[in-house]
This record gives structure tokens, C-alpha cells and sequence, in this order.
């Protein structure tokens, strides 16, 4: 059998179920670098994205709540030591004014995402955004980190719905080289486990092209998401952003192949996954123009374009080259149809979009949540 036969058996095979490769069968897709391959392998993902999923991207109106942080991630711009940062936090206006910026637009749902803080008073004022919030009707995803099962349930019982807390990487050894000591691997997986346990949409990801990341760890990252039972996937290349310690150490991979390695991970997801949501994120974009785009031709199903205020994006600079700086919500909504259009896709307006598998999950009887995970 030749290799091309070999491939086009493994995405028939992968199409046909979820969970029907493993990780070597994974590794082998995140491998692929010829042309013809890689189309190939976006039209597979593309496909199951069409049948699992619909045509249609669901759109989420993005709030950059504030760049207060208390971690200190060696790769991330708004980390805690970097003092070059202009640091701000959105009041309950402010946030409010966003969301309903985001209903006028005719987005059903928000992410409300921000730096890391664990008071009471953080926990607190959360809750009342959401309550505020609430009388708008939109589907509410956090995204703000590491917080005790108690906070989570405090805020799922205010209104949020759904909670992204990317794992970074599956790999603890990899994951303790791009953090600081203090950071634990292992409580990040509690908190997914915390985050199912109270009824949250569960979401997680990871960067991509990380130094010192292999094939072999980004399948494994696959797999991990299929052992946790995620309903939603946010993933994106790793930017080096200049004022950390991770851009300052390792070279990276050129931006067009970190870009491909994203598109390859948002593929082989959606083929051994199959109903999850899966964000193309705003790191493609900043990559490539047509990034989000590229995304979604190789199954991811959901966007989420900015809300906030545009005064205050330069401070939310994860990595360098942030798109959309200066675009207001609008624009950039008008940005995304024409976009979309291009590669026959649209925005679903008017609708939440939430997690089929979640969905699937919830009409099974009987379903036992005491590990956190759903067998
Ligand atoms: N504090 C929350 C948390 O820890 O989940 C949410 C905010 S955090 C800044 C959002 C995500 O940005 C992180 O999970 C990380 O994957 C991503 N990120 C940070 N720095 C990045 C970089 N240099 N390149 C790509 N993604 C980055």
C-alpha cells in the first residue's frame, strides 16, 4: 500500500468514530508536512466538522477583563513581573457595557477572560457581573483561571455556564519547564475535575510549539483531552512575547509552521474528538491574516472576536503582534462576516453555540460525575 493510500485509510478510519486512532496514528497526522497531505488531512477535519457540528462558527464577543496577575508563566505577556505592562481591570460598567455591546452585535454569548486573582473580593465582584449581566441572556464562558471548587460554584450559580482553563501542555515535565516553581501541574488538572464536578461546559487547551515540545507530547495532549471528557477546546500557537523569560531563552519555530503545527492540532482534534467546540484562536490570526479562517477549514467551529474598549488592548499583550489593536467591536465583526464568506462559512447569530458533546453528555442517564470525569 502506498503512503498516500496509508493516509487516506487513517482519516477514513478517524471520520468514521470518535476515539477510533491512538496516539501513534495521532502523531503520525501532526507529522505530516507535504502539501497535498496536509489538504488531505484539513478536508478529513473539515468534513467531521460539517457533520458534527453544522455548518455555521459560533461566536462568542471576547471581554479582556484585566491584566492583574498573580502567576508569573515564563511565556506570558501580562505575567506578574513584567512591569512594562500598563496593568488595568475593567469595573462592572465597564464589563457590562461590553456584553451588551456584544448582544447589539447579535453575539448569544460572552468569555469573560482576565489575569489570575484569587481573593474574595475578586470572587465577589465576579458574581456580581454576572447577576448584572444576567438580564441580557447571553451564554457566559470564564476564563480566569485557578480558583477552589467553592468560587467555581459560586459563579456557575451567578449565571457563567461554561470555564477555560487550558492545561498548557499534558506533559508535567514540559509544563514545570515553562513555568515557575510554584505553579502545579497537578492542581490545573484538579480544577478541570473541580470545573465538571459543578456543572461547567469544561474547556482546555494548549500552546503549540512550545520549545522543547514533540510530536509525540501534542498527541498525547489529544488524548488527555479525550480522558478528561472536554466539551470545548481553545488551543493556539505559542507567540514569544519579548519581555518574558521564555522569548529571551529558546529559539521557536518560523511563524508560518507554528501556524501549520495549529492548524494540524485544531485537525487532529476535531478527528478524534468529533463534536467538541474548538476556537480558532486570535494566535493564528496574529500569525497569518487569514489564520481564523484557516482554522475553521480545518474544523474548528467557533470565534471569538474582541468586545472590549480598543484603549485597553495593547494591555492585554499576551505575545507580540496582537491583532485588532484598533478595531472597534463592530468593525470586527464586519471584518469576520466578509472573512467567513470567503471560504463559504458564516456566524451563527442569535444563538449560543454551546457544546454538542456537552449536550450528548447530559442527555445520558445516570451520568457519574464523582471523579470528575464521565466514563
Ligand atoms: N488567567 C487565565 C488562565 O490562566 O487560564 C486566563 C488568561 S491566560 C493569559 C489565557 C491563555 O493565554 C493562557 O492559557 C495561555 O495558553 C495563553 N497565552 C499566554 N501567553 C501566550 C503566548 N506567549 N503565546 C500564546 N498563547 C499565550
Amino acid at each position: 500500500m502506498s503512503a498516500g493510500d496509508r493516509l487516506h485509510d487513517l482519516l477514513h478510519k478517524a471520520s468514521g468514530a470518535p476515539k477510533s486512532i491512538g496516539p501513534d496514528e495521532l502523531e503520525r497526522l501532526l507529522s505530516l508536512e507535504r502539501r497535498e497531505d496536509l489538504d488531505l488531512l484539513y478536508e478529513a477535519a473539515y468534513a467531521v466538522k460539517l457533520k458534527c457540528c453544522g455548518k455555521g462558527v459560533a461566536v462568542r464577543g471576547l471581554v479582556e477583563a484585566g491584566n492583574l496577575c498573580a502567576k508569573d508563566c515564563l511565556y506570558c505577556g501580562i505575567r506578574k513581573s513584567n512591569s512594562a505592562v500598563e496593568r488595568y481591570s475593567l469595573d462592572e460598567d465597564a464589563i457590562a457595557a461590553a456584553a451588551e455591546e456584544a448582544k447589539r452585535l447579535g453575539y448569544a454569548s460572552l468569555v469573560i477572560q482576565s489575569g489570575e486573582i484569587e481573593s474574595e473580593a475578586h470572587t465577589v465582584f465576579i458574581e456580581n457581573v454576572l447577576r448584572r449581566i444576567a438580564p441580557l441572556d447571553l451564554g457566559v464562558t470564564l476564563s480566569l483561571g485557578e480558583q477552589s471548587e467553592e468560587v467555581y460554584a459560586r459563579w456557575r450559580a451567578a449565571g457563567a455556564a461554561r470555564y477555560l482553563l487550558r492545561i498548557e501542555t499534558s506533559n508535567p515535565l514540559l509544563y514545570a519547564a515553562v513555568h515557575p516553581a510554584e505553579c502545579s501541574w497537578e492542581r490545573r488538572v484538579e480544577c478541570l475535575r473541580a470545573l465538571r464536578r459543578t456543572g461547567y461546559q469544561v474547556g482546555t487547551g494548549v500552546m503549540c510549539a512550545l520549545p522543547g515540545q514533540m510530536a509525540r507530547d501534542l498527541a498525547r495532549d489529544i488524548v488527555f483531552y479525550g480522558e478528561m471528557d472536554v466539551d470545548m477546546i481553545g488551543m493556539g500557537p505559542y507567540i514569544p512575547h519579548p519581555d518574558t523569560p521564555l522569548a529571551a531563552g529558546a529559539p521557536v519555530m518560523p511563524a508560518e509552521s507554528r501556524l501549520e503545527l495549529g492548524l494540524k492540532m485544531i485537525a487532529a482534534t476535531r478527528l478524534y474528538l468529533h463534536d467538541v467546540n474548538i476556537a480558532a484562536a486570535t494566535a493564528l490570526q496574529a500569525l497569518a491574516h487569514d489564520g481564523r479562517e484557516r482554522g475553521v477549514k480545518a474544523g474548528a467551529n467557533v470565534l471569538m472576536p474582541n468586545v472590549t474598549e480598543t484603549r485597553w488592548r495593547r494591555a492585554y499583550r499576551l505575545y507580540a503582534g496582537k491583532p485588532c489593536l484598533d478595531e472597534n467591536a463592530s468593525l470586527c465583526r464586519n471584518c469576520l462576516d466578509r472573512r467567513l464568506a470567503s471560504i463559504g462559512e458564516s456566524l451563527l447569530y442569535g444563538t449560543r453555540g454551546d457544546s454538542r458533546h456537552y449536550a450528548a453528555r447530559e442527555a445520558r442517564p445516570a451520568a457519574d460525575y464523582s471523579s470528575g470525569q464521565v466514563q
